[in-house]
């Protein structure tokens, strides 16, 4: 889906957030010719990037992805790199790590957090201020970024449900304040393509802290038991179908403990491919390959990816 992002003059916010620099952004640009981008996957598959850069702040972000603009180079955002698998040739063009952006502040009932904030740390600062709405999201390893690009959540919500506003570089380098209506969340995905994530903002509310913190650890020990949280994985691989549950429909099947190559589907939740130490991303799409094949053939239902591929 393609958002209409609005024109400098339509939105006065984009000044300010120009403004909001960080103050390491007046170091160099950080820049690697090379990096093995599987150092900075959760699966700990893929191969390099051919302009890695790690900006320090907001500003060196926007100058950083205005260069690559200007030298032709497709560019992806990176966060945490929990939702991704990196094809064993690695990416061309610019790979812009957003790990430099870190600043979060708590005020009046919200959290406003840059990009590269981990959503652990911003759920971990929500029940320091007895704010809730996030809970649902403990356990979820990816950065505020990812998490607002995918629309990560669980069953029961998911972060676009607690969005007040969210603040974006463009694709042609404007700088705006979006609402959570043009950004257009769907079922794990965003209209957000081509677009970075600087910051947002979350409106929550006032609870118990005690409340809160309890809340937190019921949903980390939901997932824990649930999820093969301890190993290399990118999370669910493939959406559940409408009504359905493609780890229950991938279980029936028997396709937990599948293996190709260095890669198993997980034996705890069958939605899940753990990188057994030495998979090649090659291992893990032919098992993607394989499953999808069992559930059209058996179920005639097309399993889409969660996971974004480079
Ligand atoms: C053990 C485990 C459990 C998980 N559980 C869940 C779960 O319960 N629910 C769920 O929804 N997900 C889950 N995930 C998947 C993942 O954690 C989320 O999708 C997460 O929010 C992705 O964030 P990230 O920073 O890792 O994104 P990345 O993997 O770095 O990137 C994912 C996508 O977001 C884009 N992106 C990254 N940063 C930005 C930015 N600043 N601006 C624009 N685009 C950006 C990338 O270009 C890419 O397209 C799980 C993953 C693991 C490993």
């Amino acid at each position: 889906m393609k958002t209409h992002w609005p024109n400098q003059t339509e939105n006065k916010a984009a000044s300010t957030a120009q403004s909001q620099s960080n103050e390491n952004d007046r170091a160099p640009l950080g820049y690697a010719a090379v990096e093995d981008l599987s150092r900075h996957t959760s699966f700990g598959i893929g191969g390099p990037a051919e302009f890695f850069f790690t900006p320090a702040g907001r500003s060196q972000l926007i100058e950083t992805a205005r260069r690559c603009r200007e030298a032709g180079l497709p560019t992806y955002a990176l966060g945490k790199g929990t939702n991704l698998l990196v094809s064993d040739e690695g990416v061309k063009g610019a790979v812009i790590s957003t790990a430099g952006l870190q600043n979060i502040e708590a005020n009046d009932g919200t959290i406003t957090a840059d990009c590269g904030v981990g959503l652990p740390r911003l759920i971990a600062l929500a029940e320091e201020r007895g704010l809730s709405g996030l809970e649902p999201l403990a356990g979820i390893p990816g950065s505020l970024g990812g998490a607002i690009k995918m629309n990560a959540g669980t069953a029961s919500r998911c972060i676009a449900d607690v969005i007040k506003e969210i603040t974006l570089l463009t694709p042609d380098g404007g700088v705006f304040c979006i609402g959570t209506a043009e950004a257009d969340f769907g079922y794990r995905c965003s209209g957000l393509d081509g677009a970075i994530v600087l910051s947002a903002t979350f409106r929550l509310l006032p609870s118990d802290r005690r409340r809160v913190a309890q809340s937190v650890r019921a949903h980390w020990q939901r997932k824990a038991e649930k999820h093969p949280t301890t190993q290399a994985s990118a999370g669910c691989i493939f959406k559940n179908p409408p009504g359905n549950s493609a780890g229950r429909i991938l279980d029936h099947l028997g396709l937990k403990g599948a293996v190709e190559g260095g890669a198993r589907i997980s034996e705890k939740h069958a939605n899940f491919i753990i990188n057994c130490g030495r998979a090649k991303a090659a291992d893990v799409k032919a098992l993607i390959r394989r499953a999808r094949e069992a559930v059209l053939s058996v179920r005639g239902i097309i399993l889409e990816l969660e996971i974004e591929v480079w």
